[in-house]
């Protein structure tokens, strides 16, 4: 790959204050756009409108900043790519869900809505990923369906594995319908799953490489077996280690007290937050 054409991602979801774990992953992706001569383009995952709260939008933007982070493309800048908020590309993920429906790589599913709400979300390592799906829906046709309301799930290849080269971990394999199962790529109410909206952003951004954390190693497989299903070239992916607390949990954004608000607020600089990972790694 020609270096100059590098395109990295940070891609924050507004449901809360941006903390020390999310500045860490993100100082990765914009050292490596930069190392690299790169592009570095921000993307408001704003699809959760359950959780999703207007204030987060604005603060986050101020944080990345405070925090020094700068990009070329975004939400408030433009770019050869907006709109930058995914609640703004609704068309492009419609056109997604009828290439898979047409694919055939697609079911209706009308199971329980805990799974189904809770697919717009990443599923980070607290979150704890989806249990696997029994596939009871696997036989459904639209027209048994009706108007009912359903969401629609993506059938994995059961049996096989998918693999790809992570450019910190190394090697990856998962496999199909035992690491992971069928997922949702569109909610009964009509919005599209993290999985779906991700990868319909990464590729038509043109991002060459993801950067992001290790908790979504799994979810990086179901997302090259949307690429293949799509007729898409998948990324690079670097995922980086998660940062813990001092009782070894993941950072999560109820971690109030590393949220970078508060720590700007104390009056802590980013450069000594900085030197603060490089002592400890
Ligand atoms: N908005 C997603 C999150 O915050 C992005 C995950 C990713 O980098 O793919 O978890
Ligand atoms: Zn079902």
């Amino acid at each position: 790959m020609n270096h100059a054409n590098y395109r990295g991602r940070l891609a924050p979801s507004p449901t809360g204050y941006l903390h020390l774990g999310h500045a860490r992953t993100f100082w990765v992706a914009q050292e490596r756009a930069r190392a690299r001569g790169g592009t570095l383009i921000l993307r408001n995952d704003d699809l959760d409108s359950t959780r999703y709260q207007m204030e987060f939008v604005g603060a986050m933007l101020e944080d990345l900043r405070w925090f020094g982070f700068a990009w070329s493309e975004g939400p408030d800048v433009g770019g050869r790519f907006a709109p930058y908020d995914q609640s703004e590309r609704m068309d492009f993920y419609r056109a997604a869900l009828e290439t898979l429906r047409a694919g055939n790589f697609i079911y209706p599913c009308t199971c329980s809505r805990k799974d189904i709400q809770a697919a717009t979300r990443a599923p980070h390592a607290n979150d704890d990923d989806e249990p696997i799906y029994p596939g009871t829906c696997r036989q459904n046709r639209k027209s048994e369906i009706g108007n009912r309301k359903c969401s629609w799930r993506f059938r994995v290849p059961d049996g096989e594995t998918v693999s790809f080269a992570d450019a910190n971990f190394g090697g990856e394999r998962f496999l199909a319908g035992k690491d992971f199962g069928d997922f949702v790529v569109w909610r009964g109410d009509g919005v599209p799953a993290y999985q779906l909206a991700c990868v319909v952003d990464d590729a038509a951004m043109q991002i060459t490489e993801v950067v992001r954390g290790a908790d979504l190693l799994v979810s990086t497989a179901r997302q090259i077996l949307l690429y293949r299903a799509l007729g898409l070239a998948a990324p690079d992916f670097f995922h980086c280690e998660l940062m813990r607390d001092d009782t070894g949990q993941r950072l999560a954004k109820r971690h109030d007290a590393l949220s970078l608000r508060q720590l700007r607020a104390h009056g802590e600089s980013p450069e000594n937050l900085r030197r603060r990972w490089t002592r400890k790694d």
